[in-house]
């Protein structure tokens, strides 16, 4: 515990350094209009220090599914190149074959991040833990991760699974595993809790977040401005998940955007790739062969087109090689590389249940860190990227 509140008393802001609404003002209509002007870093050196100059783009009732327009797209300052960002779900064991709800969960697989941690480390990689409120409210998860946090070494961020993070005012299905599908209050209170559950057991203030299951919705992105986020990490771009009643990201970019005015919110969407003869042909080819998944498997078996998003869950490393060539020859500002926790361990996930799959999944990163690395894509980190994009 030692280890908690050394950190905790020098980086834990003062209220006033989380942007607040500025101002609320209804538009005469009923609906009701809320205006966000951020004021993450004013009054706090804290603040200022993690957050620089965000927090002033303005914000009205945008969806983090809306399609940004051509302007919106991010800059980063001349220099930067290519990089790349491995985020981690690091979160709970659980039944992923059963409804949600209907298991225990447990925490078993936290301290093998100590060994991936280590591992990152020997590449120069700052990991993105993207914890949930079991994480976050476990003490073993901070002696294995806070020395790492508080040397700059690894970030955390807020990935939130809703049906296991207080309070819990609803009923747990799947409609409402998309936390973005709760009531706004519901959704605040959720992720507010567990943001300062994160700081509290961490240290650290969290600036990036992914919903768990990619479930954002309507009010989403304020909600983060308001927590003190600058950057959303659940746009899965190439995904539709609206058939079970989430969001559809099908049709947004790859690269990096503001979902309000420049400076308000950054999405970072995961990276997918259509690879294969046919992949210009992709974004409408895919999504019309949805419930032919025989003939998907075909026409990526032959070489035509393949949707391979960058993760060694399902993924062959020689499948994620091909991937890295589509990213990078399309310039690719930020590549978004992503897992699940508990696959560090055999037996939670459907992708490793056995010692040799845990190897191979070691081995899967080893193949795709030389490879970025030998091509001149260089790891970045949530605080690099929010230094480096330009916020004018
Ligand atoms: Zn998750």
């Amino acid at each position: 515990m030692a280890m908690v509140a050394e950190p905790l008393a020098r980086t834990l802001p003062p209220p006033e350094a989380f942007p607040s609404p500025a101002s609320r003002f209804g538009n005469g209509d009923g609906r009701g209009v809320t205006m966000l002007v951020g004021m993450a870093g004013r009054g706090s050196r804290v603040g200022r220090q993690a957050a620089g100059n965000w927090g002033f783009g303005v914000l009205i009732d945008k969806r983090i599914t809306d399609k940004p327009e051509p302007s919106a797209m991010a800059r980063f300052r001349p220099g930067t190149g290519q990089r790349f960002l491995l985020t981690v779900d690091t979160e709970e064991e659980f039944d992923w074959t059963k409804p949600f709800g209907l298991t225990e969960h447990r925490v078993d697989t936290i301290p093998r991040l100590r060994k991936f941690q280590q591992f990152c480390e020997g590449y120069g990689i700052v990991p993105v833990y993207l914890v949930d409120y079991p994480i976050a409210s476990s003490p073993v998860a901070a002696e294995v991760l806070n020395e790492a946090l508080a040397a700059g070494r690894a970030e955390v961020g807020i990935q939130l699974h809703p049906w296991v993070n207080p309070p819990h005012d609803e009923v747990i299905n799947e409609y409402n595993s998309f936390a973005g599908n709760l009531p706004v209050e519901l959704e605040r209170e959720k992720l507010f809790t567990l943001r300062d559950r994160i700081i509290a057991n961490f240290g650290q203030v969290p600036r990036i977040y992914r919903a768990g299951r990619y479930g954002t919705g309507p009010n989403t992105a304020r909600l983060l401005r308001e927590a003190g986020v600058a950057i959303d990490t659940s746009a899965r771009a190439r995904f539709d998940y609206s058939g079970t009643g989430g969001p559809n990201y099908r049709d947004l970019p790859l690269q990096p955007w503001w979902v309000g005015e420049t400076g308000s919110l950054l999405e970072l969407p995961l990276t997918t790739v259509y690879w294969g003869l046919l992949r210009k042909y992709g974004p409408w080819l895919y999504p019309a062969m949805w419930r032919a998944p025989r003939l998907r498997g075909l026409l990526a078996r032959i070489g035509l087109l393949e949707r391979i998003p960058l993760t060694p869950e399902g993924v062959t490393a020689a499948e994620a090689l091909r991937a890295l060539d589509v990213a990078v020859d399309d310039g690719l500002a930020v590549l978004v590389l992503s897992f699940h926790s508990p696959s560090l361990a055999p037996g939670f996930t459907p992708y490793v249940r056995t010692e040799r799959d845990l190897d191979a999944l070691y081995d899967w990163w080893r193949t795709v860190f030389d490879n970025l690395i030998g091509r001149g894509v260089r790891p970045t980190s949530v605080r690099e990227i929010m230094e480096s994009v330009e916020l004018a």
